[in-house]
């Protein structure tokens, strides 16, 4: 095991993991501080005498403490922003003041293509029940069951969902009375999720409201019969068109493409999910349970892939490939990778050397700041520190450890569902053919998480909060830091450019290989930029001197 801090080859920079970490947990306060330290770690990793590689434990899914700016949304941002945002035809009505609807529409750029302009979209519409002061005084039931008429007026959707923002779960209105009611009613299907902005310490909760829901209403309603090689996508959201990119790769191999849970989703799609043959899970934080109930209730096994670098992708698709075990599929996804590499290793010639050893930050998502590093790595570039923004312990540890996670009362508030296996519908082929391929060493549910690829002694932080990245980005001065919108121009104006990878600003799609060198050519336009290192970052006319300044740590382009 490498001894080399990731910050060794900087030979400028005098400091240490484990002493920038002291620095940024001694500005807090005593209690404060016992909280962040367990979730600010040096990935400092054990070997045993077998070779047996043990992590150190990071604290994740706990309160962000009041107080300090965290990157964070809200539940309801998680549900109906994240799970529900990316699809096209389902009526999706907030139920709060107007607020809470413009905060979860469309702010993650997720694209969406209907087969025509006669099939529904209602992507680019904000749909809200607008509550003024006197619903909150005396109650919203009755708008909102006039809000659901009148959009079914108008749209006449196959579906309605309902999302309560936090007025409405302190209020009490039952939206689930309102969308069983309205369901009878109109004919179609309405379903409410009680996704109240404060239901969890973070999005991660309203994703599982949103997959709860989307499961127990819409999963297993049609039992159409798939092609022979038949997935499903899970957690891959078409943030910058990704998903049409994954989707051409996926057409071209011959595979049969039933549901993306969410990217570029349809209600149908939800519907027939359950009749794939094996789900593969990009994001595996926010959704790694529905491949779970899927499995119980219905028999296809589960695999991770990621679809975000060029090696990543070929590697996914060739294990995709490997457990269908048909030697025309092979064949097919070679004839793939051979016909997009040429392209991938031409940039990667003109590129790389443009980007070699420049230093990424990384403080995205719940399975993204682990996945883009597979792209930094392509061009050369180094994952100094990185975390999630929403992760359980898993995300970063690995699977093994879910015995070991302690339910808290925050986890407690949300629904686990309980799946048994459905005695019409469960596959025992589907079953019988993943216990065949286990035994011929075929992994499934395998994650490693974050940490074990992360270099040895990088910083791992779960929930950074603006006063850690300030620090960060101050001592260490990385090429690039990627984050979203409520840190990008923060970020910049410390001279250092901030690419957003929840909506990715105006570029990508940076999925597969054509995404890929979309993003190389990304990368190199930022970090050799040299309007960087015109801006005066704000400290470095402040008194306290005690760091290291700016210029004795810039890396010039
Ligand atoms: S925290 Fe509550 S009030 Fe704020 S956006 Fe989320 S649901 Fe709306």
């Amino acid at each position: 095991m490498s001894e080399h801090s990731p910050f060794d080859d900087d030979s400028e920079v005098a400091v240490t993991s484990e002493s920038l970490r002291d620095d940024l947990l001694d500005a807090y306060p005593k209690k404060t501080r016992r909280k962040r330290e367990k979730q600010v770690v040096v990935n400092h990793k054990q070997a045993d005498e077998s070779g047996l590689v043990s992590l150190p434990v990071i604290g994740a899914n706990t309160r962000t403490i009041p107080g300090v700016i965290t990157q964070r949304g809200c539940s309801y941002a998680g549900c109906k922003g994240v799970i529900l945002g990316p699809t096209r035809d389902i009526v999706n009505i907030t139920h709060g003041p107007i607020g809470c609807g413009f905060y979860s529409w469309l702010t993650r750029r997720n694209q969406t293509l209907a087969p025509t302009d006669e099939h529904d979209n209602f992507m680019p519409y904000c749909f809200s029940t607008d509550m003024q002061d006197e619903n909150i005084i005396f109650g919203g039931e009755k708008k909102l069951a006039k809000a659901i008429e009148e959009a079914y007026e108008l749209f006449k959707p196959k579906a309605i969902a309902v999302f309560s923002t936090c007025p409405v779960g302190l209020i009490g209105d039952d939206v689930h009375q309102v969308a069983a009611e309205m369901k009878e009613k109109l004919g179609i299907n309405v379903f409410g999720f009680s996704c109240e902005g404060y239901k969890g310490v973070s999005q991660s909760a309203g994703h599982h409201i949103a997959n709860n829901q989307i499961f127990k209403h819409v999963v297993g309603e049609d039992d159409t019969k798939r092609g022979k090689w038949s997935i499903n996508l899970l957690g891959e959201y078409n943030i910058g068109g990704d998903a049409f990119l994954i989707e051409d790769l996926l057409q071209r191999c011959g595979i049969d493409l039933v549901a993306t849970f969410s990217g570029n989703s349809t209600y149908d799609q939800f519907a027939n999910s359950h009749m794939a043959q094996l789900n593969c899970v990009m994001c595996h934080r926010s959704i790694n349970y529905v491949a779970d109930m899927m499995e119980k209730k219905y028999g296809p096994p589960w695999i991770k892939v990621n679809f975000i670098g060029a090696k990543a992708t070929a590697k996914s698709l060739r294990k995709i490939a490997e457990y269908f075990d048909d030697q025309e599929l092979t064949e097919k996804v070679e004839a793939v990778i051979s016909e997009e590499y040429p392209a991938v290793f031409e940039a990667q010639k003109t590129y790389k050397p443009r980007c070699e050893g420049k230093r990424a930050m990384l403080f995205v998502g719940g399975s993204r700041a682990h996945h883009y590093q597979e792209l930094f790595a392509e061009l050369g570039m180094k994952t100094i520190a990185a975390g999630y923004e929403f992760a359980h312990r898993d995300d970063y540890e690995g699977r093994d450890v879910l015995p070991d996670i302690k339910v808290d009362a925050d986890s407690r508030n949300i629904e686990e569902l309980h799946v048994d296996a459905d005695p019409d519908h469960y596959r025992g082929d589907d079953r019988a053919k993943a216990i065949e391929r286990e035994r011929a060493g075929y992994k499934f549910k395998e994650y490693d998480g974050l940490m074990a690829d992360m270099p040895e002694r990088a910083l791992v932080i779960d929930d950074i909060n603006h006063h850690e990245s300030e620090e960060l980005i101050r001592r260490m001065k990385p090429d690039i830091f990627c984050a979203g919108i409520k840190e990008k121009y923060a970020v910049q104006k410390m001279g250092v450019p901030c690419k957003q990878l929840h909506s990715y600003d105006y570029g990508g799609p940076y999925a597969g290989f054509q995404g890929a060198i979309n993003f190389y050519k990304e990368i190199d336009r930022m970090v050799n930029a040299k309007v960087w290192s015109m801006i005066q970052p704000p400290w470095s006319d402040q008194a306290d001197q005690n760091a290291p300044s700016s210029s004795s740590i810039r890396r010039e382009g």
